[in-house]
């Protein structure tokens, strides 16, 4: 699934092509990822700010609605004009199937006849309408304290400590404490932080806590830099794979040398989801 900076980086793309069109028309082509009243409330309505929480896609309407746009698994939003090259980017189907209208399940079009095409493989990802009380509503119970943003600050990080049983891995993959950060980023800050991520949040110590402060700011500003990381699934706004790869540490280098101390890097599952670590340096 995109993180934050896989999200952030389709936002920084679609933001300058969709600024200030007005929407002409909306074909909803599976009930189940957009409810209807999109095809008669989004027509005549110029979109304002293209905007993202988490790993939610905003754009403010100048109605003072919002439309809210998740990726999940394997969405795409692919922008096409006559004149210049697609502007699209999310979950990549494998070449020739990439930005095939095969899995498209809406359709925007805009009064100057360019269009916004919502792609979902696996039809998780959805488009919904909502007002700005429902959006904040919304908003407030579902995402934490955001990186990269005045909010993410040590005073916030700290108490979010306090209290908490599960492991280190969950902790910071949930998504009401701290927005965005998904798998690849929880290892990656795990690893830069010296903290096992299997590791109880009750014990870990305050130094630790620090650590992992400015790990997270560390690990996600290199990966919006680096436009995202593709490994196998994602590509960016203008269609081409992030290249924060080559930067990941121990996400998808099981059994390689660590960085660091030439141990070989692990991976277990743990809640469910693989993770990788340096039994070495991480403590
Ligand atoms: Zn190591």
């Amino acid at each position: 699934m995109p993180e934050l900076p896989e999200v952030e980086t389709i936002r920084r793309d679609l933001e300058p092509v969709l600024m200030n069109q007005t929407i002409a028309t909306v074909f909803i082509l599976d009930n189940e990822r957009a409810s209807p009243d999109l095809t008669t409330q989004l027509p005549g309505q110029t979109i304002t700010a293209v905007r993202r929480r988490g790993k939610l896609l905003i754009m403010d309407l100048s109605s003072g609605g919002h439309l809210i746009i998740h990726l999940k698994m394997t969405g795409q939003l692919i922008y096409l004009t006559n004149q210049s090259t697609p502007v699209a980017g999310g979950h990549s189907h494998g070449n020739q199937d990439d930005w095939s209208e095969r899995f498209t399940r809406v359709i925007i079009t805009f009064k100057n006849s360019s269009l916004l095409r919502f792609n979902d493989l696996r039809r998780f990802g959805y488009l919904k309408l909502v007002d700005q009380k429902t959006l904040s509503d919304y908003l407030e119970k579902t995402f934490g304290i955001e990186p990269l943003t005045p909010n993410f600050t040590l005073e916030n990080f700290l108490p979010l400590f306090r209290g908490r049983r599960t492991n280190l891995k969950a902790f910071l993959l949930n998504q009401k404490l701290i927005a965005g950060l998904g798998n690849i980023y929880v290892d990656e800050v795990c690893f830069t932080a010296g903290v096992l991520p299997t590791k109880i949040v009750t014990t870990i110590t305050l130094v630790q806590q620090q650590r992992l402060f400015s790990a997270i700011n560390t690990v996600i500003t290199q990966a919006v830099k680096n436009r995202g990381t593709t490994f196998k699934d994602f590509v960016d706004g203008t269609g081409e794979a992030g290249y924060n790869y080559n930067y990941l540490a121990v996400f998808g280098h099981t059994n390689q040398p660590c960085q660091t101390c030439a141990t070989p890097i692990k991976k277990i599952r743990l809640g469910g989801r693989g993770t990788h670590y340096c039994p070495s340096c991480q403590k």
